[in-house]
């Protein structure tokens, strides 16, 4: 019940920012009874003839709960918005986590590739009878090194990048993660 609503019950009338009834808790001659509204749709009474508020809601029939602000009631459609919202973080954070698996995994097969294309080397080197043959193993050896290193760069930023995105999601309210996944006009 609204301060408002409270005053029309008891036929107050306006009185400064408020209003003033009879309080049905005494008996009230003149009105002394002042119904106001708080923050956040709390409603204020005060018996100036120095009735407890408990008594004149009694005198009501009311309970605390009946002037406190009404809970936000989400709509179905909200409440199904926000689940669905949840949903998607969840598959969205599933998403980065796969990613950053599929990097390590990516990374992990190129790497294996340089090892065994290095052993092979060495092993061709080892089979090499003068320097004339084993010179152009050798350079393809030391070829090996940089793009072993390069890998690991890539592997690297990407990593980071994703982890990051994803760290961000984790520390994320529902309301920010709803911006990351949809985008600011959408979330
Ligand atoms: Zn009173």
């Amino acid at each position: 019940m609204t301060a408002s609503e409270l005053a029309e019950k008891l036929h107050a009338r306006r009185s400064g920012r408020g209003w003033i009834a009879r309080c049905p808790s005494h008996k009230d001659r003149s009105p002394s009874l002042s119904i106001a509204a708080g923050e956040a749709g709390r409603v204020l009474l005060k018996c100036f003839a120095g009735c407890e508020t408990s008594a004149v809601l009694a005198a009501l029939g009311l309970r605390w709960a009946d002037i406190l602000p009404p809970r936000q009631k989400l709509s179905p459609a909200e409440m199904h918005r926000q689940r669905f919202a949840r949903e998607q973080a969840e598959s969205a954070a599933w998403k980065i986590r796969d990613r950053i698996g599929e990097l390590r995994r990516d990374f992990m097969d190129c790497l294996h590739g340089i090892e065994r294309r290095q052993a092979e080397l060495v092993a061709e080197l080892h089979a090499a009878k003068t320097d004339v043959d084993r010179e152009p193993v050798l350079d393809r050896l030391a070829q090996l090194a940089p793009q072993s290193t390069e890998a690991l760069e890539r592997f690297n930023f990407a990593f980071d990048s994703d982890a990051k995105t994803l760290a961000q999601f984790a520390g994320a309210s529902p309301a920010e993660q709803r911006v990351m996944i949809f985008g600011a006009e959408n979330a």
